[in-house]
C-alpha cells in the first residue's frame, strides 16, 4: 500500500464512526474510514435494543434492520413485581429491537453514499504527530504497514479504544465504572414480543438481566455486572446461568449464540478534542451509565463531530481551540443526562433487594403520567415514605 492523504480520517466503522463520516462527507470534506474487521457490524456484540426518538435528529430512516417495535419496557424487582414503562409515560424513549449488523451496515452505506470511502481489514496501530498535533495514523492492512495523513483524525474505535490514549487524551476508567456483559441468543423461549424486560437486584450486582425479544420464541438474554463486583467473565456467566435456571420460560430454551464485552458506566471523558483529533462514541465513554446503551449517544455525538471536522477543514484550522466546538456541542446535547444517569446508577448499585422491591412496588401502583425524577420520588414518598431518605440526595 502507498501512503494516503485525506481531510478526515475516521478510525472505526461502528455507529459513531459511520455517523461522523457521513456528516463530514455531506459537508464537503474528503473522508476515509478505516475498520480493522473485514465486515462492518459483524460479529455483533450488542443486546440490540434502542430507543427511537433520536433517529430523525441524525438523519436515520427506519429500515430493514428493525426486528421488532416494542410497546414498552418492563422493570422487574427482585420479588418480580413489575413496573411498566410505555410510550405514554416515556415518549419515544421506547423503541426497537434491531439487527445490529444490518444497522451498522446501513449507517456505513449512508456514509459511503455521502462520499466517504472505507478501507476494511485496516487497523490503526499508532498516531502520527507533528509537534504536538495529531496528523493521521500508522495503519496495517493485511499486515502491510503504511501511513494515512489527515487534517483531522477521529477516534471512533469503541470501548477498547487505544487511539485517544495514543494521542494523549485520558480515557481511563475504573473497574467500578465498567460492566462486564454476556448474552445468549436463545430460541424456544417464552418471551413477550411487546416488551424489553429488565430484572434488577442481586441477581446481577451493579447491573441487570435483560430480555430483548427478536421474534416469537427468540430473544437476546443477557446480563451486565459491575466489574468491581466480580472476578471475571466466568462469574458474569454464572449469574446469567443461575437466572436462566430459575426462570422456566427461559430454562427450557436453547442457546444458539453467545457474545461478551464491556460497557462503560462512567461519566464521559473530560476532554474529547486535542490538536488534530476528536474522540467519539464508546471511545469517549458516551454510553448511558444507567442503561448501558451507547448506540444513540454515539450517533448523536457523531453528527456533531462530523460537522465540526468538516468545518475545521474548510476553515483550515485543526487546533484544539477549533475542535472544542465539538466538545461543547455534544456536552450541550448529552452531558446533563449522562451525569444524571451516572448519579442514578451510583445510587442503584447500593440498593438492597428489599429497597428495590419497595421502589418498584411504589412505581407500579402509582399511575405515573410522565416518567421524571420528581414523579418517581413522589410515588416513593406516597407509597413507601420509610425509604424516601434513601433518595434524599436526588431531591
Ligand atoms: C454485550 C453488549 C450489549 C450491548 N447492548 C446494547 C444495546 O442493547 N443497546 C445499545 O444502545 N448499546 C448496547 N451496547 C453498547 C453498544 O454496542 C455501543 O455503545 C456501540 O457499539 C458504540 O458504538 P461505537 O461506534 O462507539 O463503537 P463500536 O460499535 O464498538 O465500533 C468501534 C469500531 O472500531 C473498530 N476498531 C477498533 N479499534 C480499531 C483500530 N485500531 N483500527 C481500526 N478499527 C478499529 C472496531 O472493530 C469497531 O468496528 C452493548 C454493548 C455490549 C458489549
Amino acid at each position: 500500500m502507498q501512503d494516503l492523504k485525506t481531510d478526515v480520517l475516521v478510525i472505526g466503522a461502528g455507529p459513531a464512526g459511520s455517523m461522523t463520516a457521513k456528516w463530514a462527507a455531506k459537508q464537503g470534506a474528503h473522508v476515509l474510514v478505516i475498520e480493522k474487521r473485514q465486515e462492518i457490524g459483524s460479529p455483533v456484540r450488542c443486546g440490540e435494543g434502542m430507543s427511537k426518538d433520536w433517529l430523525p435528529e441524525v438523519g436515520i430512516k427506519p429500515g430493514k434492520w428493525i426486528n421488532l417495535e416494542v410497546e414498552g419496557a418492563r422493570i422487574f424487582a427482585p420479588n418480580e413485581t413489575v413496573f411498566e414503562i410505555n410510550e405514554k409515560s416515556a415518549g419515544n424513549e421506547v423503541g426497537y429491537v434491531v439487527e445490529r449488523d444490518g444497522f451498522d451496515k446501513a449507517l456505513a452505506i449512508d456514509a459511503a453514499n455521502a462520499g466517504a470511502e472505507f478501507l476494511l481489514k485496516t487497523a490503526a496501530v499508532g498516531v502520527l504527530k507533528d509537534g504536538g498535533r495529531v496528523v493521521g495514523a500508522r495503519v496495517k492492512q493485511f499486515g502491510e504497514p503504511f501511513e494515512i495523513r489527515a487534517k483531522v483524525t477521529i477516534a471512533a474505535d469503541g470501548f477498547e479504544s487505544q487511539v485517544g490514549r495514543w494521542a494523549g487524551l485520558s480515557t481511563n476508567i475504573s473497574t467500578r465504572d465498567m460492566d462486564s456483559c454476556l448474552q445468549y441468543r436463545m430460541t424456544n423461549v417464552d418471551c413477550d414480543t411487546r416488551y424489553c424486560d429488565f430484572y434488577l437486584g442481586k441477581i446481577a450486582p451493579g447491573g441487570y438481566v435483560w430480555i430483548f425479544p427478536k421474534d416469537q420464541g427468540l430473544a437476546n438474554v443477557g446480563i451486565g455486572v459491575q466489574l468491581s463486583k466480580i472476578t471475571g467473565m466466568a462469574e458474569a456467566r454464572k449469574y446469567l446461568d443461575d437466572w436462566i435456571a430459575k426462570h422456566p420460560a427461559y430454562a427450557k430454551g436453547k442457546k444458539i449464540d453467545m457474545v461478551g464485552g464491556g460497557v462503560s458506566i462512567s461519566p464521559p471523558v473530560k476532554q474529547s478534542a486535542a490538536d488534530g483529533i476528536m474522540i467519539v462514541g464508546d471511545a469517549a465513554r458516551m454510553i448511558d451509565p444507567l442503561t448501558g446503551g451507547g448506540i444513540a449517544n454515539g450517533c448523536i455525538a457523531g453528527k456533531i463531530c462530523g460537522t465540526v471536522a468538516a468545518n475545521s477543514v474548510h476553515a483550515g484550522d485543526f487546533s484544539k481551540a477549533f475542535l472544542d466546538r465539538y466538545d461543547r456541542g455534544w456536552r450541550a446535547r448529552l452531558e446533563e443526562k449522562l451525569y444524571r444517569n451516572w448519579l442514578a446508577k451510583e445510587k442503584l448499585c447500593t440498593l438492597s433487594d428489599e429497597i428495590f422491591n419497595k421502589l418498584v412496588d411504589a412505581l407500579s401502583t402509582v399511575h405515573l403520567q410522565k416518567l421524571s425524577v420528581h414523579n418517581i420520588l413522589k410515588a416513593v414518598r406516597d407509597k413507601h415514605p420509610e425509604i424516601t431518605q434513601e433518595f434524599a440526595e436526588f431531591l
